[in-house]
Order: structure tokens, then C-alpha cells, then sequence
């Protein structure tokens, strides 16, 4: 085979320029990328030799060495892993825009933010950060020809070139020719901090050639630890061992919130060690976002990314699994049918419910400003937990200061009024709208709290949320009789009020017949002279906007006006005897009340028109006074 000629594809120039560019300020990264490359590559090669079961094999010493060439200004980093084969190489090498390249790429050109640095797997190309020219000497397992390997070559500029070489072991030798200006990455003592920083747990001895003045020699010297930290009693690991590994397999720079550690015996065999993150990452609405434990059988890595052993909304939770007793070659489509998968997740779902029931408020608080909006997922996914999901939420409402205080469902049955049946909640499109909608008014007066829900997913889980230990869920747009009787004492006064505004009515449903469904006279109010509610079993304003938001078509609600008739607006409007102005003054009525319901209107230049000629007929009046 010759000299061979590739350029990259994409626009390899551009993005590599930007990444060199952004990871600058930590570009001591491409140490943890390529170590992490030649772990796979050999975790790879250690598999197919346990499944095979190799015996020849199996007692394969597995490590990588790292070679410093101070006076040459190179590094070495060789491995002898499962090694590449010529399109391997170019498939592998030659496309930029990899998985993490590519995600990394998109986030910094949104996100000006550097803290994002550092946290994703950015790859083989982080090494053109620090190096002149790259060269990567490999001969594939599968290569039978004693002699051969192959060896590719790049300045980083677009361009690459692939020719044999002669290779006797398999494996992969990654050579750096470092930028005069990266000489730090030549001594010994800054590596071996970086390894430390970033690789420690890496489960493969981590070799860096040394001289020993004493001997007058060379020797390598390990420097990670690299023991599976789940396989050890957890009386000895302590707190900072435990952060190191969540940050090792996260790449997160914040400390977990808390872990989990624990050995399952018996029927299905298995370690897990689970982390709560204190952040949610960057792409933990993503669809395609890495959700997922590892998977390690018997303390062999089989696979990142593994779904199947976490219910969806709790897929911010990382951490491995290490079971005794799934068959090495299980594939990913294998682990969905598994029973045995799914008694984990059920195991796994319980505890991790559990733990977060038990942290301590302050730190709860945290995680639910990060995860609440999924937790809450599992009001809908998960029916069997249902009653300890809903012991997890927390909610602002009426009584509580401010968006970020919060509340527990235990904690608003405790503070119930007697007469209460319901607990009652509102939705809204935002915390402001909600707290300040009218159908709260008569709740302030009575002393009554209200849950107020403002996140998108409310309304949504609203709908599977009808009960929390035997007390009913009532959602205050709604009409309902509980509510009614708390709030509408029908006194005599009332009564009165009620045969003078008869009239009213009965004009109100004429004038607004193909927009509402009917008219009821309420106390609820103080402030506000009309509102709107739905019947219970009409679909919601809110719902009605999620539906149309996901392009859905939703039927026209028919609401049920609701008049004030302490206000003096509606006292007012009962006495007008002109047919055009009570017309205008209902039609500005139910734009108001629809304006307060929904936030908007569909024409909101009729209702400042109506507005404004009201406007000018009092001002005028009262000029003429
Ligand atoms: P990622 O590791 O996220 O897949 P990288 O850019 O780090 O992306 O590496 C690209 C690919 O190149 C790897 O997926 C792997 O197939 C191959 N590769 C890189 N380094 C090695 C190595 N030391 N041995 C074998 N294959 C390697
Ligand atoms: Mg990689």
C-alpha cells in the first residue's frame, strides 16, 4: 500500500479551529481524551477475549504507557487494545464532526458560556490543541499478517495521509509532536497530575516512563489507582473517592448531590452505584441526550448510554451497574426484553425514590430547581410509585413567598382548613399570571391556600394527579360545588341581588349565545367583575394551549361566564337601558375575562376599540356634568 492522500470530511477546518480555540483555557483535556480512547479500545479487546473466553488471551497484561520526550518535545501514548484496520481508521479519524465533536460544537456556538468546557467527550481531535502534527501507529486484532500496521498522519489542517508500516504488536500508538509552546506537556509531574485530575479510576494500569537516578534506568511507573470502586466495601471508600468516580464518568465538575452504593444477592446479582447530580447538564431536554447507566458484567465494561435500567424521568441520574449474572454478549436489543433487566429497574427505581425522599431540605431544594420538571414525568410514567412520587413534589402557592419557596403536598394537608375538601391548584403560563388571576381573589379573603402550578408539564400531570391520600385534587378555573360552598354563602342579601341581576343575565346570554355556555352569578370575586371557568368536564384553558402549541387542533371552549354582582361595574351595566352601549360593555366584559384567562385575545384591536369608545362616552359625560 502506498502513501495515501484523505481530507477530512465537513468543514473539519472551521470546527477544529473553533474547538482548539474554545478549549484553550483547558487544553489539558486531550490528556483525558486520549486516555479514555485507549481504555475503550481496550475494554473492547478484553471483552471479545472474555467472550470468547481466550484462554491464551485472557492473561493479556493490559495498560497503557505514556513516553515523555523532553528534548523532542513529544509525547507517546500507546495502548494494546483492540487497534484499527485501514477503513477503521478512516472511518474512525477521518470525520470531525463525531458524536461529541458535534454536540460540543453546537453548544459553543450558542453558548458563549466556558463552564460547558471540560464536560463533554470532545475526542481524538482535542489533541491538534497542543500538537504540531499527530501520528497514530495501529495494527487491528483482526490483522492476522505478523508484520503490518498502518500509520496516520495529520497537521490538523484539513487534510490526512494513511501508508503501512511495520507493526508487530496490536494495538494503538498515539504520537504528539507538540507546539514549541507545550513543553509543560513533557514533564513527568505535570501528567501525573493530569492523570490523576481526570483518569484515576480509569479500571487499566496508567504507565508513564521514568528514570530512576538510583538503578540509572528506566521504569514505568503506574499512576492511577485503577480499581473498580463499586467492587469495594463501601467502609472503605470514602467521600472524595466516591466524587472523583461521579466526576470521572460524568465529566461533570460539580459534586453529586448524593449516591447510592449498593450490592443486590440473591435471585439476580448485581452492584449499582447511582449518583443524584446537583446540576442538570446542558442537554438534559435533548432527545438524543446520553441518558443511562454503564453496564459492567462482572467487572467488564460492556456498554455506555444503558436505558433500560431507569424509569424516563429519572434519567438525570448516572452511575454503573455491575451484574454477576446477564451473559457477556448481551446486546442492547436483548437488555429491552430481559426480565431480569427490568426487576434491576424496578430495584433500582425504589431506592432512588427513597434516597431522595430522605435528603435534607436545603439540598432538595437544589435538586428540585434542577429536576423537578421531570420528576414530575413520573406522575404519568410510573402508576405503581405514583403515591412516593407525588410525596416528592414541591409547589409555590398562595401562602408561599415566592416562585423559589416551596411546599409539599404533606405539608398543605397538614395546614387544611376544616371545612376543606380539595386541595385546590391553578394553572397558568406563569407564576405571575397565576398568583394574580381573579380566581384567586376569594381564596386570599378566606385564608384558603392554593398550589400554584406554572410549569408546562402541570397541567399535563395534572391530569393523572387526581388524589393524594384520599383528599382530591380541584383545579380553581374549574366550577365546582365544593368550591362554590365554601365561598358563596347565600345569605338573604345575596338572593336580592341575585332576582335584580336576572335581567342582566338573560341579556348577557343573548348577546354573547355562541360564546359561552352559560351565566352564573358568583361571590368569588372581589376585584374582578367577570371571570371565566370551565365545567369539570370541558378541557381546560390550559390544556387547550398545550394541544394547540404541539399543532393539535383543539375544540372551541365553551366557558361559563361568571358575573360579580357586588361590583360596581356589573351594578352599573344592570342599570343601562341603551340596547348598543350594554352590548359594547359585555362584549369589553367577556374580552377582559377571556384576557385574564388566557393571557391573550384573538383580536385584540376590537377590544381596545370597545374600550375606547367607553373611554370617550364617560369622559365626555362627565365634561358635560
Ligand atoms: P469517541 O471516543 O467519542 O468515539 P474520538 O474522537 O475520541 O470519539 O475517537 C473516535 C474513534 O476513533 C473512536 O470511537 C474509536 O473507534 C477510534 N479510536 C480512537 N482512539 C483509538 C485507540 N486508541 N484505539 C482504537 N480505536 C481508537
Ligand atoms: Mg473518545
Amino acid at each position: 500500500m502506498k502513501k495515501e492522500k484523505y481530507s477530512f470530511k465537513s468543514e473539519s477546518k472551521e470546527l477544529l479551529n473553533l474547538m482548539i480555540h474554545s478549549l484553550y483555557s483547558n487544553k489539558e483535556i486531550f490528556i483525558r481524551e486520549l486516555i479514555s480512547n485507549a481504555s475503550d479500545a481496550i475494554e473492547k479487546d478484553r471483552f471479545i477475549n472474555v467472550s470468547q473466553n481466550n484462554s491464551n488471551d485472557l492473561k493479556k497484561n493490559y495498560e497503557i504507557k505514556i513516553n515523555l520526550d523532553e528534548k523532542e518535545n513529544k509525547i507517546k501514548i500507546k495502548d494494546n487494545g483492540i487497534g484499527m484496520d485501514k477503513n477503521e481508521i478512516i472511518k474512525n479519524l477521518g470525520t470531525i464532526a463525531k458524536s461529541g465533536t458535534k454536540s460540543f460544537i453546537k453548544s459553543i456556538k450558542n453558548n458563549k458560556n466556558n463552564n460547558l468546557i471540560g464536560k463533554f467527550g470532545v475526542g481524538f481531535y482535542s489533541s491538534f490543541i497542543v500538537s504540531k502534527k499527530v501520528y497514530v501507529k495501529t495494527k487491528s486484532v483482526k490483522n492476522k499478517d505478523k508484520n503490518t500496521g498502518i500509520i496516520w498522519k495529520s497537521k490538523g489542517n484539513g487534510e490526512y495521509t494513511v501508508e503501512k508500516i511495520k507493526k508487530k504488536n496490536t494495538g494503538t500508538e498515539i504520537i504528539l509532536f507538540l507546539k514549541n509552546s507545550e513543553k509543560y506537556f513533557t514533564n513527568y509531574y505535570n501528567i501525573e497530575r493530569i492523570i490523576k485530575k481526570y483518569s484515576d479510576h480509569i479500571n487499566i494500569p496508567i504507565k508513564i516512563k521514568r528514570y530512576n537516578e538510583k538503578n540509572k534506568k528506566n521504569v514505568w511507573k503506574q499512576i492511577n489507582s485503577a480499581k473498580s470502586i463499586w467492587t469495594i466495601d463501601k467502609k472503605n471508600i470514602d467521600k472524595y473517592e466516591y466524587i472523583s468516580f461521579y466526576k470521572y464518568i460524568t465529566n461533570d465538575t460539580n459534586n453529586p448531590i448524593t449516591w447510592i452504593h449498593s450490592k443486590v444477592e440473591g435471585n439476580q446479582e448485581y452492584i449499582s452505584l447511582l449518583y443524584i447530580p446537583s446540576k442538570a447538564p446542558w442537554d438534559i431536554w435533548n432527545r438524543e441526550q446520553n441518558k443511562g447507566l454503564k453496564l459492567y458484567i462482572n467487572k467488564v465494561y460492556i456498554m455506555d448510554n444503558v436505558e433500560q435500567f431507569l424509569p424516563n424521568y429519572l434519567r438525570f441520574v448516572k452511575g454503573i451497574v455491575d451484574s454477576k449474572d446477564l451473559p457477556l454478549n448481551i446486546s442492547r436489543e436483548i437488555l429491552q426484553e430481559n426480565k431480569n433487566i427490568n426487576i434491576i429497574k424496578k430495584t433500582i427505581t425504589k431506592k432512588i425514590l427513597n434516597v431522595l425522599k430522605n435528603i435534607n431540605t436545603y439540598k432538595y431544594e437544589i435538586f428540585w430547581k434542577e429536576f423537578g420538571a421531570i420528576i414530575k414525568e413520573g406522575i404519568a410514567e410510573d402508576i405503581e410509585n405514583k403515591e412516593n412520587i407525588a410525596k416528592l413534589l414541591l409547589f409555590s402557592s398562595l401562602k408561599t413567598k415566592n416562585k423559589n419557596t416551596y411546599i409539599s403536598l404533606k405539608k398543605y394537608i397538614k395546614n387544611i382548613k376544616s371545612d376543606q375538601k380539595k386541595i385546590y391548584f391553578i394553572t397558568a403560563d406563569n407564576y405571575k399570571t397565576a398568583k394574580n388571576s381573579p380566581h384567586l381573589e376569594m381564596f386570599k379573603k378566606k385564608d384558603i391556600d392554593v398550589l400554584i402550578l406554572h410549569e408546562r408539564i402541570d397541567e399535563w400531570m395534572m391530569n393523572y394527579l387526581t388524589e393524594f391520600k384520599g383528599i382530591q385534587f380541584q383545579s380553581v378555573n374549574k366550577f365546582d360545588e365544593s368550591l362554590n360552598k365554601i365561598i358563596n354563602s347565600k345569605d338573604k342579601k345575596n338572593k336580592e341581588s341575585n332576582t335584580k341581576l336576572k335581567d342582566l343575565i338573560k341579556k348577557i346570554e343573548k348577546i354573547l349565545f355562541n360564546k359561552i355556555k352559560k351565566v352564573r352569578i358568583t361571590y368569588r370575586f372581589s376585584e374582578t367583575p367577570a371571570a371565566l371557568t370551565t365545567d369539570s368536564n370541558e378541557m381546560s384553558t390550559q390544556m387547550a394551549k398545550l394541544f394547540s402549541a404541539a399543532g393539535q387542533k383543539v375544540p372551541k371552549i365553551k366557558y361559563i361566564f361568571e358575573i360579580n354582582p357586588d361590583h360596581k361595574l356589573i351594578k352599573k351595566i344592570s342599570k343601562i337601558k341603551n340596547k348598543k352601549d350594554i352590548k359594547t360593555w359585555i362584549k369589553m366584559l367577556f374580552d377582559q375575562a377571556l384576557l385574564n384567562e388566557k393571557g391573550s385575545l384573538q383580536e385584540p384591536n376590537k377590544f381596545i376599540k370597545r374600550v375606547n369608545s367607553l373611554l370617550i362616552k364617560q369622559t365626555s359625560k362627565k365634561n358635560s356634568l
